[in-house]
């Protein structure tokens, strides 16, 4: 940035410099007609050069280098702020890819290690059945968090391709969210508690893996981000024509400046080195896009006395009232 800022003042410069220039010929151009005219009236009795139509022309010269120059003066300082402003992004969009590198080093390695070491004691200990079972449910968690850290990793490659089609169809939200929460959530909250509050039978058009995934998305982020024993709020309410799901956790919260930038890919809070949580900043990323992808809002506030509420909302069904 230090050389980018140095080029643009040494550019500006120069450019003040060529205008003073130009406007120095001109005047000297000016001042050898005058002269050229005088010789003329002394030598062949031509009329006598007014003075103020010398004065006018070199005003009005001045003027136009004036005029001409500030606006090439403009275009050239739009132009260095548009190349500062993409420097910039280029900049934090680096560092981004640094920590997604970082972090998904780490998050490929811990479940690698622990499924290694679990096959490992399998096959070197004879073990009794409960030990036995642990270790295979908790080799298999394990996998299922690489299987659903590869299919985050492919979801973007998609949306990033444009590569990506919602199925949509009529769905009963209400049962979808019930039976996502019972069988697939629920199960693995064990650290947490669970508040569902869900209007029964609304519909509306969606698909339904890319709901499934934003719940999952949501869910795992409010698990992730808040201390263990507090409770997880979801909810699903309507409010004119539009329906609302809520993830209410009672973490720490997100700072306003943070709220902006989280949606962006790879983006996480803090710093790759010192931050404890897994992750891979593509969740968010991820769950924006198929909210949007559903013609729908994804929102962020604080909850109340503390933590995060995201709030999915998308169109209800018109023909639900009849439902
Ligand atoms: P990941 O969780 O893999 O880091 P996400 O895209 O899901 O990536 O989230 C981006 C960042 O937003 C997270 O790193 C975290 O700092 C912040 N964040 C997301 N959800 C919450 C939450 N419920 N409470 C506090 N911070 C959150």
């Amino acid at each position: 940035l230090l050389v980018f800022y140095l080029l643009v003042t040494y550019v500006i410069l120069q450019f003040g410099w060529w205008a003073y220039l130009i406007y120095d010929l001109n005047k000297q151009i000016l001042l050898q007609k005058q002269e050229i005219v005088q010789l003329e009236t002394e030598h062949f009795d031509a009329p006598l050069l007014d003075h103020g139509v010398f004065t006018q022309e070199l005003d009005k010269r001045f003027w136009m280098v004036i005029g001409e120059g500030s606006i090439f003066l403009l275009i050239l300082i739009l132009g260095a702020l548009t190349i500062r402003k993409t420097f910039v992004k280029e900049m934090a969009l680096s560092k981004m890819h640094k920590n997604f590198l970082l972090s998904i080093t780490h998050e490929l390695n811990s479940p690698i290690a622990s499924i290694k070491l679990a096959l490992q004691t399998l096959e070197k200990r004879t073990l009794d059945n409960e030990k036995r079972n642990l270790l295979v449910s908790n080799a298999l968690s394990e996998t299922s968090r690489l299987a659903s850290l590869v299919d985050n990793i492919l979801l973007t490659t998609k949306i990033d391709d444009s590569n990506f089609e919602l199925h949509t169809e009529k769905i009963d939200l209400s049962e979808l969210l019930q039976s996502n929460l019972d069988r697939s959530i629920a199960p693995k909250l064990s650290n947490h508690h669970l508040i569902t509050k869900i209007e029964k039978g609304h519909f509306a058009a969606v698909d339904f893996l890319a709901f499934a995934s934003i719940l999952a998305n949501l869910m795992e982020n409010a698990v992730k981000y808040s201390p263990e024993k507090s409770t997880i709020t979801v909810s699903l309410t309507s409010q004119q024509n539009k329906l609302i799901v809520a993830v209410a956790d009672e973490g720490a919260g997100i700072s306003e400046a943070e709220k902006a930038r989280i949606f962006d890919k790879f983006y996480r809070v803090g710093n790759e080195d010192t931050r404890k949580t897994k992750g891979t900043g593509l969740g968010l990323y991820i769950t924006k896009y198929l909210v949007r992808a559903h013609n729908g809002q994804l929102i962020v506030r604080d909850n109340q006395p503390k933590g995060t509420v995201f709030e999915v909302h998308i169109n209800q069904f018109q023909s639900d009232a009849t439902e």
